[in-house]
């Protein structure tokens, strides 16, 4: 697979470059001195890229500022916008960003207005060298393709091919493009089908940029990012990652960078991280059914491998985003606090996530949601239908369990 090479602000992406390693501020945007000093904390612990949350047009300025500041304290690592939703927002601040990541298929709900405001994005990029991530998760596409090819690993790969076209049709080469998914399956599936439909129609695909979207925390959200991206990486799929943990973003780097450096064979494959890595990958593709017994790793690290890989289900499965700039309340505590009060349940699957804007959206195939709403309060989901609203979150997961139990 040709893979052709990105360049966002000096970083080398694709072609024949190492994996570059990146991770994302959970700051919030307006509080331009304290994103100031997690970005040089990152940067200083070895993120290659770094991105922040843009939640509208009038955080431009403040990013403009952060930018300016960093590389005025000599920090030049490369940063991205993320943006959702607006596209003025990342016309806006695409000057002042060596990236932008967005999702085209959510700037308008009429595909041939998301498609002209696409195309003006490409301009300015264009103009100010500025690269663009098309990020597509599961269970955030457009209405547009859902109704085409419904939740689908295809339909993920569908509609990246629909913004890559435009993408070639301005010829426009700067772009690298993810297909996000919290299963790990679903994930793998889809970039392996936009690689092969890429290659097919073009002979060369963008850099891919590969995670596992809303892994939660600990161990487990450690194994679900070296099953997923390490089966990528292991087939040559994969130019920059990103480890998406609810925890303090600075944990993330050593995991990826292990997954980066991770090679079957030659990496030891007995610590967590490595058997996650070395067994993962033969799970997802079925090549074994079970971790054998000899594989002197232990009883709960071969069943949380088992698990990420979606080959046996000993507990719930919890899917909760890495939080950003969004999040007005402490998800990692109540994360903590969701996982310890549901430990005993089982086939269940539970998400808690930072914010009311994309959580509903991103936590895709969750029995249960706890999706922050803002300043202390929580609403509750049943499946993708809020069945309470305004909860006060020190009752919240009282409030869920009780749901759960059918007491309410
Ligand atoms: S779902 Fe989580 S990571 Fe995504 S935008 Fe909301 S708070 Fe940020």
């Amino acid at each position: 697979m040709k893979t052709i090479e990105v360049n966002v602000g000096g970083v080398l992406i694709g072609g024949s470059n190492p994996v570059v390693v990146q991770t994302m501020c959970n700051t919030h945007t307006d509080d331009v001195a304290a994103t100031v000093a997690q970005c040089r904390e990152l940067s200083l612990a070895g993120a290659q890229l770094v991105r922040i949350t843009v939640p509208g047009r009038q955080n431009v300025a403040q990013v403009r500022a952060i930018h300016d500041e960093l590389r005025a304290g000599g920090i030049l690592t490369p940063l991205v916008a993320d943006i959702h939703f607006s596209s003025e927002t990342a016309i806006e601040v695409a000057p002042f960003v060596e990236k932008v990541r967005i999702n085209p298929g959510n700037f308008h709900p009429d595909h041939t207005q998301a498609c002209l405001q696409f195309r003006r994005l490409i301009g300015v990029c264009k103009e100010y060298g500025t690269a663009i991530r098309i990020g597509l998760n599961h269970g955030s596409l457009g209405t547009y393709i859902t109704n085409l090819y419904g939740n689908t690993p295809y339909a993920m790969a569908k509609a990246a091919m629909e913004w890559i076209r435009i993408c070639r049709e301005e010829d426009f080469r700067k772009v690298v493009v993810s297909l996000k998914s919290s299963n790990t399956v679903t994930m793998v599936n889809a970039y392996r089908e936009l690689a092969k439909m890429e290659t097919a129609e073009f002979g060369e695909v963008f850099p891919f940029h590969v995670g596992v979207t809303e892994a939660g925390n600990a161990d487990s959200g450690r194994i679900k990012s070296c099953v997923g991206i390490s089966t990528l990486l292991q087939e040559g799929i994969g130019d920059t990652i990103r480890v998406s943990l609810t925890e303090p973003p600075v944990n993330e780097l050593q995991p990826a960078f292990f997954i980066a450096r991770f090679s079957p064979g030659k990496t030891e494959h007995t610590s967590l991280l490595g058997a996650a890595c070395h067994w993962g990958p033969k799970l997802l593709n079925r090549e074994i059914d079970e971790i054998p017994s000899d594989a002197g790793i232990g009883q709960y690290l071969a069943d949380e491998i088992m698990q990420a890989a979606r080959r046996r289900f000993y507990r719930p499965e919890y899917i909760a985003c890495p939080g950003c700039g969004r999040t007005m309340y402490d998800l990692q505590a109540a994360f903590e606090e969701v996982k310890a009060r549901t430990a005993h349940l089982n086939n269940i699957v539970i998400a808690v996530m930072g914010c009311i804007v994309n959580g509903p959206g991103e936590m895709a195939d969750a029995d249960w949601g706890y999706v922050g709403e803002g300043a202390g309060k929580v609403s509750i989901y049943k499946k993708n239908v809020p069945v309470l609203r305004h909860v006060p979150q020190e009752e919240a997961v009282d409030k869920l369990l009780e749901l759960i139990e059918g007491k309410q």
